[in-house]
């Protein structure tokens, strides 16, 4: 009898231990906009921890001992790449994580930026075509940490992959009505140069394609004459930036300044912006609606 149930123990305890290899994959990624992307590719099947927060700037962050000790659980560290995270190989060194990393902007094709940044601007996912190879790097990174996990990955990549198309589908019919020469914006830091060229905007910025950059007074003066002379509608403050340089140049112009629009960090959940889709559709309503010809 006590053998029977020691037998029947052991067999329960088989069961129990079984979701164990079921268990989601640690990932940390290092700002918002790849986290979401991780959570809508990963599903159930991913625990992501992102580094730099909702509205923070990861250009200039200062890593913090618990990134070093999320770095040290992790099963895959997913970064942009393209210069973005200047301080992430320093962490991972102090972390002593050994395993995977994913480059999302792996395969794209960089335009150019500033020296601090190797040469590139960082910031591709601004364009959604960019936004598709991000998606299909992080599967591609998940599938080899967990090749168990490949057919739920790659159901949930499809349906991502469907809602990025959905999103650039929206955008280029929501610009379209614009016209070419119209499509001229300020923005505070230099962004948004994929988006741009994706969809055939111009965009002006003051500041950098860094956030740490300061715009001198000659470039500022710059600015102002050329605001005027485009006859610039439109400047818009982004939500990881120093508003004040921005208010300066509209009270110099006469340009206003458009709602608040997201570059770099998505906003906290329930605000704005708090997916990659979400902020994408709230910039362009935010750009559609300072373009739009005066009816
Ligand atoms: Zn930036």
């Amino acid at each position: 009898m006590k053998r029977r149930f020691a037998a029947a123990l052991a067999a329960a305890l088989a069961l129990v231990a079984l979701p164990a290899l079921a268990e989601p994959v640690t990932v940390v990624a290092t700002f918002t906009i790849l986290g979401d992307m991780v959570r809508q590719i990963g599903g159930d099947e991913v625990a992501v921890t992102t580094l730099v927060g909702p509205d923070g700037d990861a250009h200039v962050y200062e890593p913090t001992p618990a990134d070093a000790r999320a770095l040290g659980a992790a099963k895959l560290v997913v970064v942009n790449g393209l210069g973005m995270e200047g301080w992430i190989d320093r962490l991972v060194k102090a972390s002593g994580y050994k395993g995977p990393v994913t480059v999302t902007s792996a395969g794209i094709t960089p335009i150019a930026g500033e020296e601090e940044h190797g040469g590139h601007d960082p910031h591709a996912w601004q364009s959604v075509a960019n936004a598709k190879l991000y998606a299909d790097n992080i599967l591609k990174g998940l599938i080899a940490v967990d090749p168990a996990k490949a057919d739920a990955l790659r159901a949930n990549h499809a349906a991502y992959r469907a809602k990025l198309d959905a999103v650039e589908a929206e955008i280029k019919a929501a610009l379209a009505p614009i016209p070419r020469k119209d499509r001229k914006i300020v923005t505070s830091h230099d962004a948004f140069g994929y988006y741009g060229k994706a969809y055939g905007v111009t965009f002006l910025a003051p500041v950098g394609l860094s956030t740490d950059a300061e715009a001198s007074a000659g470039d500022i003066a710059r600015m102002i004459r050329q605001i005027k002379k485009e006859k610039i509608k439109a400047v818009f403050v982004e939500t990881i930036a120093d508003p004040r340089l921005l208010e300066q140049i509209t009270r110099e112009t006469g340009a206003r300044i458009g709602g608040r629009v997201y570059s770099d960090a998505l906003s906290a959940a329930g605000g704005p912006a708090s997916t990659y889709i979400g902020m994408m559709r709230h910039n362009l309503a935010q750009f559609t609606k300072a373009l739009a010809p005066a009816s």
